[in-house]
């Protein structure tokens, strides 16, 4: 088995032990949902970043299901962003021009309790993607295929490689986009044959990494996003503004310039897609306004995120501005 398998392996996946190794007291334990619909997935080495008996730790709030996903909120929705109306097989979907976006798979390294796709209807079967890449075959005004999911990096490196291949000879492809949350969970996803597999594309290939908060972050995920960087691939990051975890000037502003400081380029800061269980998270358009205008007195302009919102229908993703 592949180390970053053996590793995924060791995953927790019951409340219990995992309160138990954060040595939460009684009190802290009753916040938690023991049994919750979208299921507890987190890495070993999130979990050891976690501060003990600590519910407020921007980790744990991430990560860790509490009773609040049963409260009940009107505008929640199973699928905020209407994936389901932009399917063109169950594997692809298509909501902008020039994109075409794979749901390579369902599993991730971790689950984030604000999940929007948490509830998407994951289709296994078929994992080389014959239809979907036929379809994109046909249509030349697609010029860059997103590799979404669930996470790309959950795949094997055959299929993965199979998969470029296949992309490989279409002419009007010019660009594979990797969306990934892999690498803050089990860096060494990034193996040798990995990296051997990405140089086999003769198409550009981007990573967009979801980063949300400054502990998500260390010196082996820099080594490690270093190592993608060498090969000529930019690497954009994309954050979503969550309360409680990173609604400050501060958590931002730290973030950012570690970002920065690793040559990662902060691209997109979304506000929270309303899914079902997740509500806690919001974080008001007038208050993530409030961010950037003060983030913009610190910071220079490119290490700063554009400020955005997914609308259902809307042909790109809807900028926020501040005028
Ligand atoms: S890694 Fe991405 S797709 Fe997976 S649960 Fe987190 S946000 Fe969702």
């Amino acid at each position: 088995m592949t180390l970053w398998k053996s590793i995924l392996k060791k995953n927790f996946h019951k409340t219990e032990a995992l309160l138990d190794f954060l040595d939460f007291d009684e009190k802290n334990r009753a916040l938690v949902l023991q049994k919750a619909r979208f299921c507890l997935n987190v890495p070993i080495r999130l979990a050891e970043k976690m501060a003990k008996n600590a519910p407020d730790d921007p980790l744990f709030l991430q990560f860790v299901p509490l009773k609040k996903e049963l409260d009940k909120h009107h505008e929640s929705l199973s699928d905020p962003v209407q994936d389901r109306c932009f399917q063109k097989t169950a594997l692809l979907l298509q909501k902008y021009q020039s994109r075409a976006l794979l749901v390579t798979n369902g599993v991730c390294a971790m689950h984030c309790r604000f999940c929007f796709r948490q509830n998407y209807p994951y289709n296994f079967s078929e994992k080389v993607f014959e239809k979907e890449l036929a379809i994109i075959k046909s249509d030349p005004s697609i010029h860059e295929i997103i590799l979404s999911g669930g996470d790309p990096l959950s795949l094997s490196d055959d299929i993965l490689r199979a998969l470029i291949l296949n992309i490989n000879q279409i002419p009007h492809i010019k660009v594979i986009r990797f969306h990934t949350r892999f690498l803050i969970g089990i860096p060494e996803r990034v193996s040798e044959e990995f990296l051997s597999l990405l140089k086999e594309s003769k198409k550009q290939i981007v990573f967009a990494l979801h980063i949300n908060h400054k502990k998500e972050l260390d010196q082996d995920v820099f080594d490690y996003v270093k190592k993608i960087q060498l090969l000529g691939i930019p690497v954009l990051t994309q954050t979503v503004l969550l309360k409680d975890v990173n609604d400050t000037k501060e958590a931002l502003k730290e973030l950012f310039l570690d970002l920065i400081s690793k040559g990662m380029i902060p691209y997109y800061l979304h506000t929270l897609d309303p899914v079902q269980g997740a509500m806690h998270f919001d974080v008001s358009i007038e208050e993530a306004k409030g961010l950037i205008k003060e983030l913009r007195k610190e910071l220079p302009g490119y290490s700063i995120p554009r400020l955005v919102k997914e609308i259902p229908g809307k042909e790109h993703k809807t900028p926020i501005f501040d005028l």
